[in-house]
């Protein structure tokens, strides 16, 4: 039978301790977090720090009171009744072993418990311990930081009782919502393995090619599908110390730190945490380590030519053939990402199956743990496995293997299968049942109609996903019709399908409507124009609200204005816990004018106070930061779920739309009597606008797009509890909406916020 996990406790309330305690009471756990006994006690003052933890370790400040925080002497009764126990104290043998010595006798008789350690062998914690326990004992390794970064590690040992795994890896996965890859017992696991041999890479081709650390940076960020961080950015960020620990345990000797990082450990050039690393701060200014003299200069910004073409390539397998095409005797970035690439790949080939059973587990691991678009074999397929063997002076012979067994990538039949070097075939990769993406149903079951902004994709069992594809999911006209088209009553996607999704594979659900196409016409003054566009986007959300099959929307990440709107309209939400959700249109001087405004006065019937709690969340543009929030904002309902795992989303969305649509789905019928706050509430709210300008919180065009806001959501000046109907909401959203766009103020804000991403205060 595999266990339950209700409660947990955690062993080590430091850096990832805390953080992992975190995420527990974020997937609804209580936990215990202990850590040795001081003066000032450690454990208690971890959970104080998580509170205010930038980036938030907590989906809300408040979890913080599910964490009992206590110390090793007088609180390790605390974890008799935890079914999970991670250790997660400092990385010594010693250290460890002692603490599970002390620990062990109170276990309950089935708890399954683990470590966190980055680089000690399981096998040789395990050592120590009694036969019945190194059955439920393995390592859990999570990256930093634990909500954030998707990778969980797990390494069992031939003595672990795989139905603790099973436990551990269903509960990771599902209610921790992380991506679980299953590693070996070798040095640094998988992750750490491929991602510091990169960067020690890095390291010594930037010194034998000299180039800079920014430069380097450069090479090895977005243009090659890494983090924006690259290598240096990164190392300052994760501490040199922690990468140095790491690099200590490589099983191959010439992989160490080189001379000049050495000294800088010494002097504990450590990074952000001492303050300075292979960058340092001047003020506004950024220096840049010189590594031959180590002395800081201003940071300069590389001329790469090779790297400013091939940022016409938007798809990354496309920019990395470009990179590898640079003539590499002539320049430096060609031969920098030759070497780099032929070193890594061939390094990572031999490391098959030594670190893990196959190439696609390396590829997720580097994907979840290192934030790569691509792992390195997915990278390898991209710039043709054949054609780069042969320009290699040796390659692996894990890789000879594939091409003598006929193949030409790692990967075939639309992804869903890979190389095997112990076996020499192509196997299949198994995939956990619930985790989907659009694109394999785009493979597998084709496209039922779409345009360049968004596609119908089939999703079987009559079930249809409304996927959106623009640059950053904007919404154009494109995606407008498509939907509209599409949700139509007597058209036949209604007929053919019984439940729709709104979902995508991209990077955010969406940033709202496109401000560039709608700038272009406020500047033209095509107010026409404007009203229509307004209109279609009114008669889009009503499509999706009012349509006779259930429609699903299964917001992530960014879902703001348009995206918003699209989201609260639809029958249920299927949220993903990471969910940055706002209405945040009078962050540009505008407001949601596609029934935004009129959802959430409908939202907020109940009185007063909620109608003042809808109000400020759309007058001062909140977004949430969790999904949880969202719910507390009034943008999530009680019948929506949040799915904790990205992957599963689409899935769980799916089979919400399902449920809805089996318990025989009837639509909502257009309301014709809402009863209006009205004039009496509308002057309250402008009241309170008034005094936040008095105190200059607010300036004069926050006043007039605020009191906008409160017309509408007040359904005008009428006498209180005149019935409305949603069409008189709409076209009051409407109307201020066209007033405000004809703003030289709004103008300038929506200029700004497309040229920096930020918004303007003005
Ligand atoms: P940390 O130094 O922040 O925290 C370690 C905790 O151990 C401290 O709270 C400390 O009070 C406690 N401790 C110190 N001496 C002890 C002793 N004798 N007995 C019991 N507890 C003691 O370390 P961390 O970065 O949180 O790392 C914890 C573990 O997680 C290590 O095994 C590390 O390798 C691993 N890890 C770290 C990272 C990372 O990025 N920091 C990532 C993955 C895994």
């Amino acid at each position: 039978m595999i266990a339950l996990i209700q409660k947990a406790a955690v062993l080590g309330a430091g850096t990832m301790g805390s953080r992992i305690a975190a995420h527990l009471v974020n997937a609804g756990l209580p936990v215990v977090l202990l850590d040795i006994p001081a003066a000032a006690p450690i454990a208690a003052q971890a959970v104080e720090a998580l509170r205010k933890s930038k980036p938030a370790a907590l989906f809300d400040p408040a979890l913080a009171g599910r964490i009992v925080p206590g110390n090793f002497q007088d609180d390790m009764a605390l974890v008799a009744d935890c079914d999970w126990v991670i250790e997660a104290v400092t990385e010594n043998l010693a250290i460890k072993q002692a603490l599970f010595a002390n620990v062990i006798p109170h276990l309950k008789p089935d708890a399954v418990l683990t470590t966190n350690t980055s680089g000690l062998p399981i096998a040789s914690i395990a050592a120590g311990m009694p036969p019945e326990i190194r059955r439920r004992f393995f390592g859990t390794h999570f990256f930093n930081p634990p909500r954030y970064m998707r990778l969980v590690e797990i390494i069992a040992t031939p003595e672990t009782d795989p139905a603790a795994v099973e436990a551990v890896s269903a509960f990771t996965d599902l209610r921790l919502g992380k991506e679980v890859v299953f590693a070996r017992d070798t040095p640094n696991f998988i992750a750490n393995r491929i991602g510091l041999f990169t960067m020690l890479e890095s390291v010594r081709l930037m010194q034998e090619e000299d180039v800079t650390i920014e430069e380097v940076d450069a090479l090895t960020g977005t243009a090659i599908g890494w983090p924006r961080t690259g290598t240096f950015r990164l190392a300052d960020l994760v501490g040199l110390d922690v990468m140095a620990h790491v690099a200590s345990n490589f099983p191959e000797r010439q992989l160490t730190m080189p001379p000049f990082i050495r000294t800088m450990l010494e002097r504990r050039w450590l990074g952000d945490k001492t303050g300075q690393g292979f960058y340092r701060k001047d003020g506004d200014a950024r220096l840049a380590l010189d590594w031959k003299t180590l002395e800081y200069r201003p940071a300069s910004k590389p001329n790469l030519p090779s790297l400013e073409m091939a940022k016409n390539a938007e798809r990354l397998a496309e920019r990395i053939r470009l990179l590898l095409q640079g003539d590499t005797r002539k320049d430096k970035a060609a031969r920098f990402h030759w070497r780099l690439l032929e070193a890594l790949w061939n390094y990572a080939a031999d490391r098959l199956p030594e670190i893990a059973d196959n190439a696609a587990s390396v590829d997720r691991a580097m994907r979840a743990g290192f934030n790569w678009e691509m792992g390195p074999f997915e990278m390898w397929d991209a710039a043709g496995v054949r054609p780069t063997v042969e320009r290699m002076q040796a390659a692996s012979p894990v890789v000879e293997r594939l091409l003598q067994a006929g193949g030409d990538a790692w990967y075939r039949a639309n992804d869903r299968e890979c190389f095997d070097p112990v076996t020499g075939a192509w196997r299949e990769i198994p995939v956990a049942e619930g985790v989907a993406r659009v694109a394999s149903f785009r493979a597998s079951n084709g496209v039922v109609c779409g345009n360049a902004g968004a596609s119908l994709v089939d999703l079987g069992d009559g079930v249809a996903c409304l996927e959106l594809h623009s640059k950053k999911n904007a919404i154009g006209e494109d995606i407008v019709r498509l939907v509209s088209e599409t949700l139509r009553a007597d058209g036949d996607a209604v007929r053919n399908f019984a439940a729709f999704v709104i979902a995508n594979d991209a990077d955010n659900f969406s940033v709202g409507a496109n401000l560039m196409q709608f700038l272009l016409a406020a500047q033209e003054g095509e107010w026409d124009e404007i009203d229509l566009a307004v209109r279609g986007f009114q008669r889009m959300t009503a499509a999706i609200k009012f349509c006779p099959r259930p429609v699903v929307a299964a917001p992530f990440s960014l879902c703001l204005g348009g995206g918003a709107e699209i989201a609260i309209h639809a029958a249920r939400r299927q949220a993903h816990a990471e969910l940055y959700m706002g209405l945040v249109e009078s962050g540009v001087g505008l407001l949601p004018a596609g029934g935004g405004c009129k959802e959430m006065t409908l939202r907020a019937l109940d009185g007063f106070d909620a109608l003042r709690r809808a109000f400020e969340t759309i007058a001062m543009a909140k977004a949430s930061t969790s999904a949880l929030e969202a719910r507390r904002l009034g943008f999530l309902s009680d019948g929506d779920r949040i799915t904790m795992n990205r992957e599963r989303l689409l899935n769980d969305a799916k089979e919400l739309a399902l449920d809805i649509a089996s318990a025989g789905y009837a639509p909502p019928a257009p309301r014709m009597d809402i009863p209006a706050p009205g004039e009496s509430a509308l002057a309250t709210l402008k009241l309170g606008v008034r005094m936040m300008r008095e105190g200059e919180y607010i300036s004069d065009h926050d006043v007039k797009v605020a009191n906008r806001v409160a017309h509408v959501l007040c359904g005008g000046k009428v006498t209180p509890g005149t019935p409305v109907s949603e069409q008189y909401l709409l076209d009051l959203e409407r109307e201020a909406f066209l007033s405000l766009a004809g703003e030289k103020k709004t103008q300038e804000r929506i200029a700004y916020t497309l040229k920096t991403g930020k918004p303007l205060r003005n």
